[in-house]
C-alpha cells in the first residue's frame, strides 16, 4: 500500500485572521479561487482524503467544493484556542493513520511535502514530522525556520495531545516537546510563504505565476478542477465583496448616553429592558360601561345600575357589586370585580342610574387591555444594535427612560479625485465638470447619520492624494473617495491607497460600479476604513449603496440582521441583462392598473446620467444569474427611501 493510502490531510482554516482584519482568510479570493482551494489543490494529490478545520463560515466551507465534498471539522475545544484545537479534532476524526497539516493561506507549499515528510516519520521513528527551511536574517546570516504547521504526525498522538491541553497549555512547541519529532529540511523557503494580509494576498495576486509556479500534471490539473470554486479576480460577484467587506469591518466601539429626542437615528447601545409593566393597570379600550360579563343573562336584556363613573388617570377605590356597572373613560383603570367594558354605543337604553343591555353582545375580556400586554416588567422592549425609530422614541417613553446608550456617530471623510473637477461656485474651465460626487456623497452619509468631513476636490497629484488620504485617515473612522481606481493613466489613487495600508482593488461583476477599492489604511498610529468608489456619478452612488452603506452601518454597530429584504414588483417592459454580472437599473415603483406594484426604468442608463437616478424611486436589482426580463416578470428591487 502506498504511503498516500495512510494519510488524511487537514487544511487548518479556523483561525481568526487577526492579521488580515479577522477576515475568514481560507474564504479570500486568490488567484480565480479561494485560498482553501489552492492549499486542496496542493495537498490532494498527496493524500488519500482532505479535510478542513473551520470555525466560521462552515456552511460555506462546505459549499466550496459540493462537487466532491469535503468534510469541514469546527474545532471541539471552543473559543478558537488556537491550532492544536484544530489538530485534536483533526486527529479525532481522520480515521487514518497519520495525519498531515497545512494552513489555509499557504497556497504555494511544496508537492512533495507529505513525501518527505513521511519518509523522515519512517527512519527516524518520530511521532511527528515537521518543515524547516533555512532563511537569512536582516545582516545577511543563515538561521533556521521551522514551519510549526506544517507537519505529518501518527494519529496515535491524539493521547498526548489530549493530555497537553488539559493542563490548559496551548502552545504547538510546548507539546513538541512532549513526543517525538523530527524535522525535514525544505529548500525551498517561499513554498512556506503564508499570506497574511490583504496586502501580501494582493501582492501575491498580482506576481508572475512563475514566482510561486503551481505544478501542471495532469493528476493536479484534474484535481483544481473538482476543487475551484468560481472566484474570478477580475471579475468579482457583488455577493463576495459584500462578503469580503462584512468580514473585514469592525464597528467603533465608543458608547455615549444621550437625552431620549437625541437617540432618533442612532444606533441604541444597549438592551433596553422594561422597569414597569406597559400598561400600569387593567384599563378600558373604550368609552362605556365596565361591568362582570357574569352578570348578563344569556338571552334577554339585563338592566345594571350605574354605581360610579370612572375617569382616565383617576382610578375608583371601590370594587364594583355584583349587579352593578360603572361609567368608564378609554384609559380608565377597571375597577375591581369588573371584567369587560360595553361600549357606550351599544347601549340599549341608558338612564341616570342604570344602563340596558341587550343579550349576546358581551364576552368577558371584551374592551379591556390588561396590564403589561404592551411590555411586562424585566421583559426585553428594544435590543442593542438597533437605529432608533420615531416608534422606538415613543415606547422608551411609555416606560419612563429618559436618557439612552448610544454608539458615537460615526466619522466618514470624502473627497472626489481628479483634475477635470471644478467645485460649485467655480467658473466651469473649458473640459471641466462641476464635482456632483461630493453632493450625493454628503446626502447619502448624512441619511445614515454620520457625521461628515467634506475634503474637497484633490487633484490628481501623489503628494496630494497622499496628504488627503493621511488627513481623512487621521481624522475619521472611514474614508470615501471617488474617482480614480479604474485603469486610467492620470489616477495615482490606486499606488498612494496601496502603499498607505492594506488595500484591494476589485474589478466587480456588475454594472455600473465595476472598479471598488476597499482596505484599511494606516498614518501616525491611526487607522480607517477606505472605501474608494468610482468616479461616474451613477456608478458612485450605486456602489455606496451595494457596498459602502451596509459596512458603515457595520462599523456604526447596526444590527446585520436588520437589512431590508428586497422588494418585489412587476416589470412594465422588457429589460435586457447580460447573464454572469449583477445589473442595477435606475427605475419608478408605482401601482399599477390593478393596484399591485410595477417598476419601470427611467431611460437611458449610462453611468454617468445622473438624472436617471434623481428621476427614479427605486433600483431594479438584476442578480448574477438572470438574463433578458420579459415585460410581466417580476424583479427585485432595492427602494431609495423609507417611511422613517
Ligand atoms: P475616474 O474613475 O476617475 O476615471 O472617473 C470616471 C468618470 O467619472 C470621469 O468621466 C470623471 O470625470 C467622472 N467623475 C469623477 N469624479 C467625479 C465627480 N466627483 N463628479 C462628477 N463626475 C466625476
Ligand atoms: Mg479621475
Amino acid at each position: 500500500m502506498s504511503f498516500k493510502q495512510k494519510v488524511t490531510a487537514l487544511i487548518l482554516a479556523g483561525g481568526r485572521g487577526t492579521r488580515m482584519g479577522r477576515v475568514d482568510k481560507g474564504l479570500q479570493p486568490f488567484r480565480g479561487a479561494t485560498l482553501v482551494s489552492h492549499v486542496m489543490r496542493r495537498l490532494a494529490p498527496q493524500v488519500a482524503a482532505l479535510a478542513i478545520n473551520a470555525n466560521r463560515n462552515l456552511p460555506q466551507y462546505q459549499a466550496l467544493f459540493a462537487s466532491d465534498p469535503v468534510p469541514v471539522w469546527p474545532d471541539e475545544l471552543g473559543g478558537f484556542e488556537g491550532p492544536l484545537a484544530g489538530l485534536q479534532t483533526g486527529l479525532r476524526h481522520c480515521g487514518t493513520e497519520l495525519l498531515a497539516t497545512a494552513p489555509c493561506d499557504s497556497p504555494f507549499l511544496p508537492a512533495d511535502l507529505v513525501e518527505r515528510l513521511h519518509a523522515a516519520l519512517l527512519a527516524d521513528d518520530a511521532d511527528l514530522a515537521i518543515a524547516v527551511t533555512m532563511e537569512t536574517d536582516q545582516d545577511g546570516r543563515p538561521y533556521r525556520q521551522t514551519h510549526p504547521v506544517f507537519t505529518l504526525m501518527k494519529t496515535a498522538v491524539l493521547a498526548q495531545l489530549n493530555a497537553y491541553l488539559d493542563t490548559g497549555a496551548r502552545r504547538l512547541d510546548g507539546w513538541h516537546k512532549a513526543i517525538r519529532v523530527t524535522e525535514v529540511l525544505f529548500d525551498d523557503a517561499a513554498a512556506f510563504r503564508n499570506l497574511n494580509t490583504l496586502g501580501e494576498l494582493q501582492h501575491y495576486e498580482r506576481a508572475a505565476p512563475e514566482a510561486a509556479p503551481v505544478p501542471t500534471s495532469a493528476s493536479v490539473a484534474a484535481t483544481a478542477a473538482g476543487c475551484l470554486s468560481a472566484y474570478d479576480p477580475e471579475a468579482l460577484s457583488v455577493g463576495d465583496a459584500q462578503r469580503i467587506i462584512a468580514d473585514f469591518i469592525e464597528p467603533i466601539q465608543a458608547v455615549e448616553r444621550v437625552a431620549l429626542r437625541s437617540a432618533l437615528d442612532r444606533v441604541l447601545a444597549e438592551d433596553i429592558v422594561s422597569p414597569i409593566c406597559v400598561p400600569a393597570h387593567d384599563n378600558s379600550a373604550m368609552d362605556g360601561y365596565a361591568l362582570r360579563a357574569a352578570d348578563l343573562a344569556a338571552d334577554a336584556p339585563t338592566t345594571l345600575r350605574i354605581a360610579g363613573v370612572v375617569y382616565a388617570g383617576r382610578p375608583v377605590e371601590t370594587a364594583l357589586a355584583p349587579g352593578d356597572c360603572m361609567r368608564i373613560m378609554t384609559g380608565g383603570v377597571m375597577p375591581a370585580g369588573a371584567d369587560c367594558v360595553l361600549p357606550q354605543e351599544l347601549a340599549t337604553a341608558v338612564g341616570a342610574t342604570s344602563v340596558t343591555i341587550a343579550p349576546g353582545l358581551l364576552r368577558a375580556g371584551d374592551n379591556r387591555r390588561l396590564r403589561g400586554e404592551d411590555l411586562h416588567t424585566g421583559s426585553p422592549a428594544l435590543a442593542k444594535g438597533r437605529i432608533v425609530r420615531p416608534a422606538d422614541l415613543g415606547l422608551l417613553a411609555s416606560l419612563g427612560i429618559a436618557e439612552v446608550a448610544v454608539r458615537r456617530r460615526l466619522r466618514v471623510a470624502f473627497f472626489s479625485t481628479g483634475d477635470e473637477l471644478r467645485s460649485v461656485g467655480d467658473a466651469l474651465d473649458p473640459g471641466c465638470v462641476y464635482d456632483s460626487n461630493r453632493y450625493t456623497l454628503y446626502g447619502m452619509l448624512l441619511r445614515l447619520g454620520c457625521d461628515v468631513i467634506d475634503m474637497g476636490v484633490v487633484r490628481d497629484d501623489p503628494a496630494a492624494l497622499e496628504a488627503a488620504l493621511r488627513s481623512a485617515c487621521e481624522n475619521a473612522d472611514a474614508i470615501v473617495t471617488s474617482g480614480g481606481v479604474s485603469v486610467g493613466a492620470a489616477d495615482y489613487t490606486k499606488q498612494i491607497m496601496a502603499a498607505l495600508g492594506d488595500v484591494t482593488f476589485w474589478k466587480l461583476n456588475m454594472r455600473p460600479g465595476r472598479p471598488l477599492a476597499f482596505g484599511k489604511i494606516a498614518s501616525n498610529g491611526r487607522s480607517a476604513f477606505l472605501f474608494g468608489l468610482p468616479g461616474n456619478p451613477v456608478a458612485v452612488m450605486v456602489s455606496f449603496y451595494c457596498f459602502a452603506r451596509a459596512a458603515l452601518l457595520r462599523m456604526m454597530g447596526v444590527d446585520a440582521g436588520a437589512a431590508p429584504p428586497l422588494l418585489r414588483a412587476r416589470a412594465s417592459s422588457a429589460i435586457r441583462k447580460k447573464i454572469g454580472r449583477t445589473e442595477y437599473q435606475r427605475a419608478i415603483v408605482r401601482g399599477g392598473a390593478d393596484g399591485a406594484p410595477e417598476v419601470c426604468i427611467t431611460g437611458a442608463q449610462g453611468s454617468g446620467i445622473l438624472r436617471s437616478m434623481s428621476q427614479a424611486n427605486c433600483m431594479v436589482v438584476l442578480h448574477d444569474e438572470q438574463g433578458d426580463v420579459a415585460a410581466g416578470d417580476m424583479v427585485d428591487l432595492m427602494l431609495f427611501d423609507g417611511l422613517v
